[in-house]
């Protein structure tokens, strides 16, 4: 059964992180802790299940570690969106600004077709930068976004707003406003 309350109690807010004013959502004690896991991975594939999702879009690094699993739970290919020069055959690539900085999503050219249902994955929605910018490197190759899953929505950063309008529909497990 899921426990929100379990799962935010979990994530540790750190002060200044990486910079004075910000306080970083550090998910590791989730990670640490086996029932909570299960409980967002159980929450994720309930909710999967018996989608339409053809394909997972894992987005480097924290999306990987749900990605994963999903992946291997839903039986579906694990397509990864990674951070600019990792990827090594032909990519399609969008940029973006961060919270922090600039950065640049990279995914192998022959990893969608056309006609993907795409869930995306990642740990947090904070601008909604890297979320919109995944979404449009999917959309470069004529795939559909699904729906975009994270475990935390700061919702005060606008992210899942701007990726609404942005016809992405989005889906997180906690907000912390
Ligand atoms: P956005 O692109 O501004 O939505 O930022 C989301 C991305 O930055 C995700 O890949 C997160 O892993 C990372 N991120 C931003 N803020 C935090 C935070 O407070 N905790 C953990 N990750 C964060």
């Amino acid at each position: 059964i899921f426990d929100e309350y379990t799962i935010k109690s979990l994530i540790r807010p750190v002060p200044d992180f990486p910079k004075p004013g910000v306080t970083f959502r550090d998910i590791t004690p989730l990670y640490h802790s086996p029932r909570a896991m299960r409980m967002v991975a159980d929450s994720l594939i309930q909710r999967y299940v018996e989608s339409p999702v053809t394909h997972i879009g894992a987005i480097d690094a924290r999306g990987f570690l749900l990605g994963a699993v999903l992946a291997y739970e839903l039986n579906k290919p694990l397509v990864l969106l990674r951070k600019a020069g990792k990827l090594p055959a032909d990519t399609l690539r969008e940029s973006y600004a961060t919270e922090y900085s600039e950065t640049t999503l990279e995914m192998h050219r022959d990893a969608l077709s056309g006609g993907e249902q795409v869930l995306l994955l990642d740990d947090l929605i904070a601008t909604g930068g890297t979320f919109l910018a995944a979404a449009r490197v999917v959309r470069q190759c004529g795939a559909n976004v699904y729906e975009a899953a994270a475990i935390i929505d700061l919702p005060d950063l606008g992210g899942s707003r701007s990726m609404q309008d942005a016809g992405i529909p989005t889906f997180t497990l906690c907000a912390f406003a």
